[in-house]
């Protein structure tokens, strides 16, 4: 190549706006455009010799082999051109794609992009952005905030932003809220100012932000005249810079992201929002994955409680509010079978109103229904121990079951019964017995065994009861063997 071509080539390549090295084969020397001697740290010189880049080396980023820049222009290109390497610089490493391109003569080209500013700051954000995405795959609601602001500094540091924040819109759709804010040292957080904040209060943000879900402005001062309100807003908080991205939920904008930069303007490379956006994106999924879990809880909840309800329905007596009668033969059935494991006492009463025929007759069926409510709630209140049942046998008939009580303690049982209706005084000047309401009680202790049956362990209780009738009413009798 002559060196005039080799001039007029090199005018045109200086010009471009990546690094450019050029091997001029009839000279022996390097010309160099200024991109790559900044890239490379080089004195401004018209041409450099193989010395010049002496202490320059190359990593081949994926074999890691080392070599020197002047290695690139001699037999180091074979089938393939294009190559990528790392640049370790003082604090930093640099990813660099470069192409070779021979010219005549044996000359021969080189032309370098600049990948990325910082393969380690690539590498950790990667690390960041698995740990958020596990992080958030499975988040539960008493964990999110520590997630999201684990989510907001990675990005607000890899986009080297002094701020970075999530808004949602409240309910409304009318207002928008700072839900969580991460600052760097020394700058002022604002997120306590920035609740209920009208949307109209961001007219052009928000127009943007239905269209493209994304504002990205470098300088807030070039922001057009539409943007007047949003200047004023940016300014006040000191915002040179500005990125937000739209968090989308089922394709409906519900808030949104950002990074500011306070202390210097910076231009957002296309890396700072493919960054924002992937952040974002995980946000708004894990806020999906909240909802429909929230939603399920709900759900599950209403259910249960449907339930639980439904079962206390069937279980429970419509007037008296106490245990019905199919819940009372369950439970029999079961504690009889317990007494019977652990050979333990077990005691069923049955109490019966003296002479509610009469009391119907004479007080009307409405004041009737209060006193077996009364009752019920007395026998009820009885029940203290964790296994005793009050229920509504039928009628005005009562049964109480007591597991664990034997004959002695359910007499003295029997006893605080009567006292307790004793006590509600309601007065029955119909009944042969007393002037007041009074009940008469049979009761059968046993210890049950395999056999025991609840039917026979009624009828026993029932013979006690029929008994404590006979003797006059107002009784207390229990059901003997001999009986
Ligand atoms: P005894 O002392 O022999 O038990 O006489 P008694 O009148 O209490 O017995 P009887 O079996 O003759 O009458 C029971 C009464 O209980 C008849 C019935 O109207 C009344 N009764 C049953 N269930 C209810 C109810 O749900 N509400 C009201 N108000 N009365 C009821
Ligand atoms: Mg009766
Ligand atoms: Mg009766």
């Amino acid at each position: 190549m002559s060196n005039n071509l080799s001039n007029e080539i090199w005018r045109n390549l200086e010009l471009l706006p990546f690094c450019v090295l050029l091997y001029d084969a009839n000279e022996n020397i390097f010309k160099v455009n200024s991109q790559a001697q900044d890239l490379f740290g080089l004195r401004n010189k018209s041409h450099f010799n193989k010395i010049d880049f002496s202490h320059i080396t190359l990593t081949n980023h994926h074999s890691k082999k080392e070599l020197l820049v002047e290695e690139l222009f001699f037999d180091y290109f074979t089938a393939n051109n294009q190559c990528q390497f790392v640049l370790s610089k003082q604090v930093s490493k640099l990813l660099l794609n470069v192409k070779f391109a021979k010219l005549p003569n044996s000359s021969s080209i080189i032309i370098i992009d600049v990948l990325n500013n910082n393969v380690d700051e690539q590498y950790d954000f990667d690390n960041i952005i698995s740990n958020i995405s596990t992080d958030l795959i499975d988040i539960q609601n008493d964990d999110v905030d520590k997630h999201i602001n684990y989510a907001l500094k990675a990005i607000g540091t890899v986009c080297h932003a002094d701020r970075s924040y999530l808004f949602k819109f409240a309910e409304d759709g009318k207002t928008i809220n700072n839900t969580h804010e991460w600052v760097n040292n020394d700058i002022q957080a604002f997120k306590e100012d920035l609740q209920n904040l009208p949307k109209s209060d961001l007219p052009y943000f928000f127009s943007l932000m239905a269209r493209t879900h994304l504002f990205r402005v470098n300088d807030v001062t070039s922001l057009p005249i539409q943007a007047m309100s949003e200047k004023t807003i940016f300014q006040r908080q000191k915002i040179k810079s500005v990125l937000c991205i739209g968090l989308r939920y089922d394709k409906e904008l519900v808030g949104f992201i950002g990074c500011d930069c306070v202390v210097q303007k910076r231009n957002w490379t296309d890396l700072d929002l493919i960054r924002l956006r992937l952040v974002g994106e995980m946000l708004a999924n894990a806020f999906k994955n909240l909802n429909y879990k929230q939603e399920l809880q709900q759900a599950q909840q209403q259910l249960i409680n449907a339930n639980h309800k439904l079962n206390k329905q069937v279980n429970t007596d419509g007037l008296t509010n106490i245990a019905n009668r199919r819940c009372f033969d369950q439970t029999l059935k079961c504690e009889i079978k317990r007494g019977a494991r652990n050979k333990e006492p077990i005691s069923l009463i049955m109490c019966d109103i003296d002479f509610f025929k009469r009391y119907n007759d004479n007080y009307g069926h409405q004041l009737g229904d209060e006193v077996l409510k009364k009752v019920a709630k007395a026998l009820h209140d009885l029940c203290k121990r964790e296994g005793d049942l009050a229920a509504r046998f039928g009628g005005e008939e009562f049964s109480i079951i007591l597991p664990a009580v034997d004959t002695d303690h359910c007499q003295r049982f029997a006893v605080l019964i009567q006292e307790k209706i004793a006590e509600l005084a309601i007065e029955h000047n119909f009944s042969s017995a007393s002037n007041y309401l009074t009940l008469s009680i049979g009761f059968y202790s046993l210890i049950p065994n395999q056999k025991t049956t609840p039917k026979e362990v009624i009828t026993n209780a029932d013979i006690a009861l029929y008994n404590a009738k006979e003797a006059g009413r107002n009784k207390i009798a229990s059901f003997k063997k001999t009986d």
